[in-house]
């Protein structure tokens, strides 16, 4: 006697809830906005109109750009970050390890909801 399960498969994310995901991509969404302005700001505040001032101020304008950079950059990598979990979520990846393909653990989501990895991995390739 076969007894086949006759449900209907929603379209679902594998691990997590449809609105857990949203949840997320809410959270992601946000994140990405506050550091497309912290990097827009830092860039402005970086390159002013420096076409004025005298030799003193272009040389410290360039030790501080250096400086914005450098903070910038790792604005930019976690934004890269945001921005590919938010490619995961619609491909329905998301919350999904890159590298053993478990899942990743909705406290460690809320904690960093761009990762990439199960803490198992992550831990992994940290002692590496
Ligand atoms: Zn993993």
């Amino acid at each position: 006697m076969k007894k086949q399960k006759k449900k209907k498969a929603p379209k679902k994310v594998k691990g997590l809830t449809s609105s857990q995901v949203e949840f997320f991509r809410k959270k992601l969404e946000g994140l990405q906005e506050d550091l497309m302005q912290t990097v827009g700001k830092k860039r402005e505040e970086a390159l002013p109109d420096s076409e004025v001032g005298d030799e003193g101020d272009v040389a410290a304008q360039s030790v501080q750009r250096d400086l914005v950079f450098e903070l910038t950059d790792n604005e930019k990598r976690l934004l890269d970050e945001v921005e590919a979990a938010l490619r995961r979520i619609e491909k329905s990846k998301y919350g999904i390890c890159e590298s053993c393909s478990d899942k990743i653990k909705i406290i460690r989501l809320k904690f960093m909801p761009y990762a990439r990895y199960c803490i198992k991995c992550q831990a992994r390739f940290e002692h590496r």
